[in-house]
């Protein structure tokens, strides 16, 4: 039997074919997973609903993460489609550019609390609305980045928010292990999608990435998909509050 047959779950942040939610979808879709799709915008929706549609989805909605009611309205309408769930993939993030561009200590005060609105807080709504939907359990998995732990050069507010996102991984994994819900997150090497568009110097992350991870080389959508996919999955029961890294070693590289 396939590895998520008979499960079913819910991912945001998927943007285009470039974006990491893709490869997760993909993967999940692949192992026998039912899935559900969120879009930010009705730009995005002409994007999202035809991938969505190719692997076989017609539960696509409308979610600005930055609204609890808007995130609520998602799980109760999975809740009268499917009744339960069993996995959620947040792979949502945002930061003004400008708050990208510009020294780090030059952040806004709106800037600072909409990147980690968006990008860490959203975490929590989801989780409380989907857990009541997660009957028999549940993993969520959100993704992270090394700029949660160091000072990456441009990286900057995001980097505050990743670490807060995080953060959260770990007290939301504490807090519902009892509940058989696993929450842990995915720290992936720099990939070029819409949101590392927005990132300082990205391409001068890559070639560092190639040059210095023990791998020597970049890692794929897929290949993040695939550790989501073993996170989602039974085969990661007894995980939960990991910060699990997909960056060819990068993290653990002296230089
Ligand atoms: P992406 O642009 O494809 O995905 C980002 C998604 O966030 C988009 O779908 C966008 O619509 C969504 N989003 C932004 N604001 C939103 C809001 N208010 N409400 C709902 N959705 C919103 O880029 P990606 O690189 O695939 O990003 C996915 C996740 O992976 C992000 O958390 C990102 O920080 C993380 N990540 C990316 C990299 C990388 O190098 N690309 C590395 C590590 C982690």
């Amino acid at each position: 039997m396939s590895l998520m047959q008979g499960k079913r779950g819910v991912i945001f942040g998927l943007a285009n074919d470039k974006s990491i939610a893709w490869g997760v979808a993909q993967q999940l879709h692949e192992a026998g997973a039912e899935l559900a799709f969120t879009y930010l915008n009705d730009a995005l929706e002409k994007r999202v609903r035809p991938l969505a549609e190719s692997l076989g989805s017609n539960v696509i909605l409308p979610c600005d993460v930055g609204s609890d009611e808007q995130i609520e309205a998602v799980f109760s309408e999975l809740k009268e489609r499917w009744g339960s769930i069993d996995f959620v993939v947040h792979a949502v993030a945002f930061a003004n550019r400008d708050d990208l561009k510009n020294p780090f200590h030059q952040t806004s005060r709106e800037g600072f609390q909409l990147a980690l609105d968006i990008s860490a807080y959203s975490l929590l709504p989801m989780t409380r609305y989907a857990l009541p939907l997660m009957k028999d359990g549940g993993s969520i998995v959100t993704m992270s980045y090394l700029g949660a732990i160091r000072a990456v050069p441009g990286y900057n507010v995001m980097g505050v928010a990743k670490a807060a996102l995080e953060a959260s991984v770990r007290y939301l994994a504490y807090e519902l292990g009892a509940q058989n819900v696993r929450v842990n997150a995915v720290s992936a090497g720099p990939i070029k999608t819409l949101a590392a568009s927005g990132v300082a110097n990205f391409k001068e992350k890559l070639r560092i990435m190639e040059e210095r991870s023990p791998l020597k080389r970049l890692v794929t959508q897929d290949e993040v998909g695939k550790a989501t996919l073993y996170l989602l999955s039974d085969l990661s029961s007894a995980v939960t509050g990991e910060i699990h890294y997909v960056d060819g070693g990068f993290s653990i590289a002296a230089g």
